[in-house]
């Protein structure tokens, strides 16, 4: 199955996070170390960033040589704050690149991750799941307005799992697979103003009561915290001083020592930000759950 990462901290080159590291997602297009399913990722990769925030306070507008009015006299940018939605227009959404190819026969990957650096970053290589779509719109990640969000592994017959979506959401799947299927639902859940979190592990318990062989490693990020899932694949994580990776396995060479790297026991839900991580176990449905 698929491998995806997610970054938040200063700005780096796309190409620091993703080419360089010996062991990084662009070489476990080919070789993947600690993948429990499937060999290579080679059906498709993407690639997500958000541009820089904006931190400097705005003069009001009509100041001397104030910011240019929006429209309806609204300065045309303000600086977001945490728990903004996609309706604030200071909050920068994020841009996508994805292909259909494995991730070494692209000939613009090597320019665009050399020049296009980025604070926040969620990308992923895809080993498509059988009777999925093969193109690109099927590449994580997948994005609703401000959220990012990748699907690592597979859930059985899914074209027949009771999700509780209606027809006009079905409609709108940006791709015939499980892992747009389930994004649906998980965005349905955001927009409702669930918390990351809380929608990851309300989907899992969902899915996982009528599928119980289902594998759901998820990965979802506003730009500004990461909440992710291990159930059925491997999960890491690595935390510097205002910085954090989440991925599915770790990208170092030297003498294969994990180094800063922790593993996510299976079965957790992770919430990141650049101040720290939290893993939470997450316990098998109850029925007797509200
Ligand atoms: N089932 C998803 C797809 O087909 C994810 C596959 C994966 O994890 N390799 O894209």
């Amino acid at each position: 199955m698929c491998r995806h990462l997610a970054y938040l901290g200063p700005p780096v080159p796309l190409a620091r996070l993703l080419v360089e590291p010996p062991r990084g997602l662009y070489e476990q297009s080919w070789q993947p170390r600690r993948q429990r399913h499937g060999t290579v990722n080679v059906d498709g990769f993407g690639v997500g960033w958000y541009p820089p925030e904006p931190t400097i306070a705005l003069p009001s507008p009509g100041a001397p040589g104030g910011t240019p009015a929006g429209p309806h006299g609204a300065p045309a940018a303000r600086a977001g704050r945490p728990g903004d939605g996609a309706g604030d227009p200071g909050f920068p959404l994020p841009a996508r690149y994805r292909r259909a190819l494995p991730v070494w026969a692209d000939p613009n990957l090597a320019d665009l991750a050399r020049t296009i650096a980025s604070g926040a970053v969620l990308a992923a290589v895809r080993s498509a799941t059988e009777g999925t779509t093969p193109d690109e719109s099927a590449a994580a990640p997948f994005r609703d307005g401000r959220w990012l969000f990748s699907h690592n592994g597979a859930v059985p017959d899914w074209t027949r799992l009771p999700t509780g979506l209606g027809p006009a959401e079905l409609l709108a799947l940006e791709a015939h697979s499980d892992s747009a299927l389930l994004w649906a639902m998980v965005a349905g859940r955001l927009r409702r103003g669930e918390p990351p979190g809380g929608a990851l592990a309300a989907v899992i318990r969902e899915v996982a009561a009528a599928r119980p062989s289902a594998r759901l490693n998820f990965l979802l990020t506003d730009g500004r915290t990461i909440a992710a899932s291990a159930w059925g694949d491997t999960l890491w994580y690595r935390l510097r001083p205002g910085a954090v990776v989440v991925a599915s396995e770790p990208d170092d060479a030297v003498g294969e020592s994990l180094g800063e790297w922790r593993e996510v026991p299976d079965r957790s839900l992770l919430l990141a930000t650049t101040d720290g991580v939290r893993v939470i176990a997450l316990r098998p449905e109850r029925k007797d759950t509200p």
